[in-house]
């Protein structure tokens, strides 16, 4: 990071108590650059600062730039209201019910506006109105509603400062993810955070700041009263995009996995599921090379030694391969649980089950042609063998038979390998006479 003033020492020294006035970095000793920032983004930031209003970048951006590294999204905070940033903008439209933002939009995309907000319950110190539905506050009370110091920095466009209310840039400095003020009470208010405080170690690299990894680990079961539709998304944005290693290291040392997925975490803290690790390893190399998968993949992936341990548990006890039928009602009796737990729709839980029945049928070879050609066309083929290379690069296991399948069905899709006869049906039409 390229920051070097003596008001981070300030920052340290006060070690989180609540500064009455921000720490203010000035353009000179900061690295954020216009050059860094959208054409569209500061148009909005210069017009509104025109117009008489704050300003600021905030959350990723700000983070992410002081980083050097490419924001994801530029989103802008600002004291005018919906309604008045409504009117700057012809190009704009209110968005949302329980907090109304604006969204303005240009050809290269759209620039989300939000008006500064609290906390709900805080005091109200009377200098922004709180009106309807929407709960607003100052510069200082938004930083202090977001979840961590380095996702709470401001940068100013007025002067193009940064505006630190948090102790963000010390944190940021010592590449640490700590919640912002009482850990016990703002993992209480919204679980998902404990789940973006690993998000955010993992994908930056960082450590979870002592406190904060206590009362993860404290407050671990009330994961449970999330959103399901919150916490399965956060699941996947651990696996998505290349961090998932990391991320599940995290999630079974803080025990945050046992809540949310206690057969998983049951598996890998038994050690009887080294590959695993291999397995998000391999993923991870992967969608860092920019290959994409869909979300049943990650699913199955979470799924998989569950499935195997059960298989294998109930071969070891037949004595035999176990019959399709079998396979797949293991299946469904691995999915369900998790399915129930994190309420997956319907379709979610089909694909899943498709692509873990899939993988293990095509962990042999069908003898007849027209079987394994009827393979590939069955959905989520695709997933399945996505899955089977995954498992075959991180075991070692299968990997010749997962290079047959994998050619096989290319020659298949490009119409190389001809079509077995078309099955009878059974029924003959009768002949006119
Ligand atoms: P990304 O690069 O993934 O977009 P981000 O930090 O911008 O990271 P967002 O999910 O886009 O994260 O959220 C934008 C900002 O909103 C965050 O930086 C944070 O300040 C705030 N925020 C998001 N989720 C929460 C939450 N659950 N509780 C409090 N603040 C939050
Ligand atoms: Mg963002």
């Amino acid at each position: 990071m390229n920051i070097e003033t003596g008001e981070r020492e300030e920052a340290t020294e006060t070690e989180h108590a609540v500064p009455s006035v921000p720490v203010v970095v000035d353009r000179e000793h900061h690295c954020i650059s216009r050059t860094l920032i959208p054409e569209s983004t500061l148009k909005v930031l210069y017009r509104l600062h025109r117009s008489g209003f704050k300003a600021y970048l905030c959350g990723g951006s700000v983070r992410d730039m002081l980083m050097s590294r490419t924001p994801k999204d530029f989103d802008i905070a600002t004291d005018a209201h919906p309604m008045q940033v409504r009117r700057l903008f012809r190009n704009s439209r209110i968005i949302g019910r329980r907090f109304r933002l604006v969204h303005v939009v240009y050809q290269e995309g759209v620039v989300e506006v939000a008006t500064f907000r609290r906390e709900p319950g805080q005091r109200d110190d009377g200098e922004l109105l709180v009106t309807d539905d929407n709960t607003f506050g100052t510069p200082e009370q938004d930083a202090r509603r977001r979840d961590f110091t380095i996702n709470g920095l401001f940068y100013n466009i007025a002067d193009f400062s940064i505006i630190d209310y948090v102790s963000g840039l010390a944190d940021l400095d010592n590449r640490l993810v700590r919640v912002i003020g009482d850990p016990d009470v703002r993992f209480r208010e919204d679980p998902v955070r404990m789940m973006r405080a690993i998000e955010f170690a993992s994908r930056l690299d960082f450590e979870i700041e002592a406190d904060t990894w206590d009362a993860i680990v404290r407050h671990r079961d009330d994961i449970l009263k999330a959103s399901p539709a919150r916490v399965s998304e956060e699941i996947l944005e651990l696996l998505r995009r290349g961090w998932s290693l990391d991320a599940f290291e995290l999630l079974v040392e803080t025990r945050l996995l046992e809540p949310l997925m206690p057969e998983l975490f049951a598996s890998l803290t038994s050690g009887d599921a080294e590959y695993f690790w291999r397995m998000l390893e391999v993923l991870d190399r992967t969608i860092q090379a920019g290959r994409v998968f869909g979300d049943g993949v990650f699913w199955a992936v979470l799924m998989l030694p569950g499935f195997f341990k059960a298989v294998e548990q109930e071969e070891s006890s037949r004595g035999e391969r176990l019959k399709p039928a079998d396979a797949f009602s293991l299946v469904r009796d691995v999915v369900a649980p998790v399915a129930a737990r994190l309420v997956f729709p319907s379709g979610v839980r089909h694909h899943v089950e498709q692509s873990l029945e899939s993988l293990w049928r095509i962990q042999e070879v069908p003898s007849d042609r027209k079987s394994q050609w009827r393979l590939v066309f069955r959905e989520h083929f695709g997933d399945a063998l996505a899955l089977f290379e995954l498992h075959a690069l991180s075991s070692g296991r299968n990997v010749e038979l997962f290079k047959e399948w994998k050619a096989f069905a290319r020659r298949v899709q490009r119409q190389e390998e001809p079509a077995p006869q078309a099955p009878r049906t059974g029924r003959r039409r009768r002949r006119r006479r």
